[in-house]
């Protein structure tokens, strides 16, 4: 009959847009053997950003911090930090007590407007010192001359602990006049400008150090510090000898990897799909941290936002309309994804949160969107995870051991919130060092306590060079 033959071929078609949906999300599908693939090519890239020969056109840039050792319990006193570098930048007073490795901490968080974010350098330093003038105020600091260390989360060349000069924004950073400068030199000048009050700045860090350095102050087996958050970098503790770069064979020191610019070779582009190229054109650096676009809370949403643009324009998902919704650059933040993706949201929930989008999804739809998140978001946790086993199995090699235990201090949006996200990782890990025993430390609020860390133990190495 009329009505059977109708009921085969809305049937049929359904089965055929289920085949195209399909096909889309096995884009994001990653065999053991492409992960291996992965973890095997961040290896080898590790090696040509640590040899003298290889470094200048190197990626993964690995470089030198001149953070040599961990703290060791003797460090005390009042801090100043700063952390420039997500969403927000906060100023922290840090207060450590020696002995029981007790830390307190204050701080203030103040939101960095986009028109400064991406204004010009004395712009954003004149910001950044109006907001610590606001904090010593608040805290009735002023006038103190505290030691300051700097989170300041981008890739800097430092030629020793207090010295960075930024090789290039990143994330949602472009302030002009920066590139090529050393970051101190001009937190120093915008102080001198404001002539208020005078700061003595210590040590410039990474947020990955940060993280390192605090989980290491509880954890002395923590030798590589992660961050999956906005961005996305590591840290890890080598051995002297390997370091080209840096004079000397003796001992360790930290390097920031920079792993987010891993790919920008095109060493990547058999796994990198069309809607990681829309999202890379789409950015204020195409081209650059191909490895972060796929991986980081900042891109994610929008790696998810061009899939669903597809979708729609081959009739799959919103009635194909496109809404100037979906057009809209950057409405998937993190923690959106988190949402749709948490199990225990009924559908009626996941439908809701795109409403609250402004995007007017049917149950199915609100399936399907779900779908393209969590294979967005497994991609980039196996991604990290490949990135980690590379080091921990370098460090296991390098060290000559059957068998290693690591600790990795993790900060992040991405880690601390999605509810899928660091299991994978986890997960992932196992299966590509298995003779690593990697153990993971949330760390609290590990930037900024990190920056004071590194700032007490630089103190005390200065005192100890004085006596
Ligand atoms: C930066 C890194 C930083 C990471 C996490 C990246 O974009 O290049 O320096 O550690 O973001 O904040
Ligand atoms: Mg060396």
């Amino acid at each position: 009959t009329k009505g059977a033959a109708m009921v085969t071929a809305v049937a049929s078609r359904v089965q055929a847009q289920r085949k195209q949906i399909d096909k889309v999300l096995a884009l994001f599908r990653l065999t053991q053997e492409q992960l291996v693939g992965v973890r095997n090519k961040m290896r080898v890239e590790f090696e040509y950003g640590l040899k003298k020969d290889t470094h200048p056109l190197a990626t993964v840039k690995m470089l030198p911090t001149y953070v040599c050792g961990m703290p060791d319990g003797t460090e005390k006193g009042k801090f100043l930090a700063l952390d420039l570098g997500g969403t927000n930048f906060r100023v922290l007073l840090v207060k450590i007590r020696s002995g029981r490795r007790s830390v307190r901490m204050y701080n203030k968080i103040f939101a960095i407007p986009l028109e400064i974010m991406q204004g010009t350098g004395e712009e954003l330093f004149d910001h950044i010192v109006q907001c610590i003038a606001d904090f010593l105020d608040y805290m009735g600091l002023k006038g103190a001359q505290l030691p300051l260390g700097f989170t300041f989360s981008f890739p800097c060349r430092q030629a020793s602990i207090d010295k960075g000069t930024l090789i290039e924004w990143t994330k949602g950073f472009k302030a002009t006049d920066c590139e090529g400068e050393d970051v101190v030199d001009m937190l120093r000048e915008a102080i001198k400008r404001r002539n208020e009050f005078d700061l003595d700045i210590v040590a410039v860090v990474n947020d990955t150090v940060g993280t390192m350095m605090t989980c290491g102050y509880e954890d002395s087996n923590c030798e590589v510090g992660l961050i999956a958050g906005t961005g996305s970098n590591m840290c890890y503790m080598e051995e002297m000898r390997n370091i080209e770069l840096v004079e000397g064979d003796e001992g360790k020191m930290c390097i920031n990897t920079e792993w987010g610019g891993f790919g920008d070779n095109g060493c990547l582009d058999d796994i990198q799909t069309q809607y990681d190229k829309e999202v890379d054109e789409g950015s204020l650096n195409p081209g650059k941290q191909r490895y972060e676009k796929m991986t980081s809370g900042m891109y994610l949403g929008e790696i998810v936002r061009q899939i669903l643009i597809d979708l729609t324009k081959q009739g799959l998902l919103f009635r194909g309309q496109i809404s100037e919704r979906l057009r809209t650059r950057g409405i998937f933040e993190t923690k959106f994804l988190s949402q749709i993706e948490s199990d225990r949201l009924a559908l009626l929930q996941v439908r809701r949160i795109l409403q609250q989008l402004g995007l007017d999804s049917t149950c199915e739809d609100s399936i399907v969107v779900k779908e393209v998140c969590g294979a967005v978001s497994r991609r980039a946790a196996q991604l990290y995870g490949a990135g980690l086993a590379a080091i921990v199995e370098k460090r296991r090699e390098d060290q000559g051991l059957e068998h290693m235990r690591i600790t990795v201090g993790v900060d992040g949006t991405l880690y601390k919130l999605h509810p899928h996200f660091s299991r994978i990782l986890r997960e992932t890990v196992k299966e590509l060092a298995p003779q690593c025993d990697v153990m993971f430390m949330l760390s609290e609020d590990g930037s900024g306590k990190g920056a004071a860390l590194i700032t007490a133990v630089a103190k005390r190495l200065q005192q100890a060079q004085r006596e």
